[in-house]
């Protein structure tokens, strides 16, 4: 059997219950090296084997996956944050259908909801956005021309890209040929929930030199959009004079 477990954003207390006790159950990890906190692995039982996939090839994870899986054994899949976000998951899954190797999946605590976290925000702000798009810029993986950052940037919703450092000089530019005004609150969130996390509150305008001085180069968020900022309606939910399944209105 293999468990695909997100194992949260970084901090070792921020995995699901049930991926802590599949890693403690576990008989082999394979554990995302470049991303996922080292410590997690401490949950680990002393016998149990534990491969780091960052030197590792796909053939070679499921060669593993498939020599444990005669063996009886439990293979744990450690993704970083949730492994259905830029997990490169479907390509493990497909092939253990195709080799009849059982395979369940334990979602984690994605480093988007790590980041709103840690600057105490709502993405779904009334009046603002109810939207939220989680989105990258083309590197070394192209992104569909359909989904280019300029034409998101046009809806004006809350906006959270992942896997672009080094890109914040394109990135702003891209926002703001799309319609986002050069005063539009941004965040830089490095490292979200570790102990060397790092926030930086700036604006579109000053994206690329607030990143530059903070020295963020890698395993970083942007978070864009006007949910950083101070307005919003309240919520009805919480409205005395708005009635819902679970509560009456007071009559004006
Ligand atoms: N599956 C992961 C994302 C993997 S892609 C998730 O759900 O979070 C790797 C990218 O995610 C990094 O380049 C960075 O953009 C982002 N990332 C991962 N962990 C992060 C963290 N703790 N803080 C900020 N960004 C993070």
């Amino acid at each position: 059997m293999v468990y695909f477990v997100g194992a949260g954003p970084g901090a070792k207390d921020l995995i699901t219950l049930r991926g802590y006790n599949l890693l403690q159950k576990a008989d082999v990890i394979i554990y995302a090296g470049s991303l996922v906190n080292p410590e997690l692995l401490t949950y680990a039982k002393k016998e149990c084997k534990i491969y780091n996939s960052a030197t590792m090839t796909l053939e070679e994870v499921i060669k593993i996956m498939e020599d444990n899986h005669k063996e009886n054994k439990i293979t744990v899949r450690l993704h970083t944050g949730d492994m259905s976000i830029y997990g490169a998951v479907r390509e493990q899954s497909d092939i253990l259908r195709e080799k009849n190797i059982p395979f369940e999946s334990v979602p984690g605590v994605s480093s988007f909801i790590g980041s709103a976290a840690a600057l105490n925000v709502e993405y779904t702000l009334p009046g603002i956005s109810q939207t939220v798009i989680l989105t990258r810029m083309a590197g070394r993986t192209p992104v569909p021309e359909k989904e280019n950052i300029k034409s998101l940037a046009a809806h004006h919703a809350s906006m959270v890209i992942f896997l672009s450092s080094g890109m914040m000089k394109e990135l702003s530019q891209e926002l703001i040929s799309g319609g986002y005004s050069e005063d539009t609150p941004c965040a830089i969130v490095y490292k979200a929930t570790w102990d060397d996390e790092k926030k930086v509150v700036t604006t579109l305008k000053h994206l690329a030199e607030s990143d530059e001085k903070a020295g963020i180069t890698k395993t970083a968020l942007i978070l864009v959009g006007d949910f950083l900022g101070s307005e919003y309606e309240r919520s009805k939910l919480y409205d005395p004079f708005f009635t819902h399944e679970f509560r009456k209105g007071i009559d004006e």
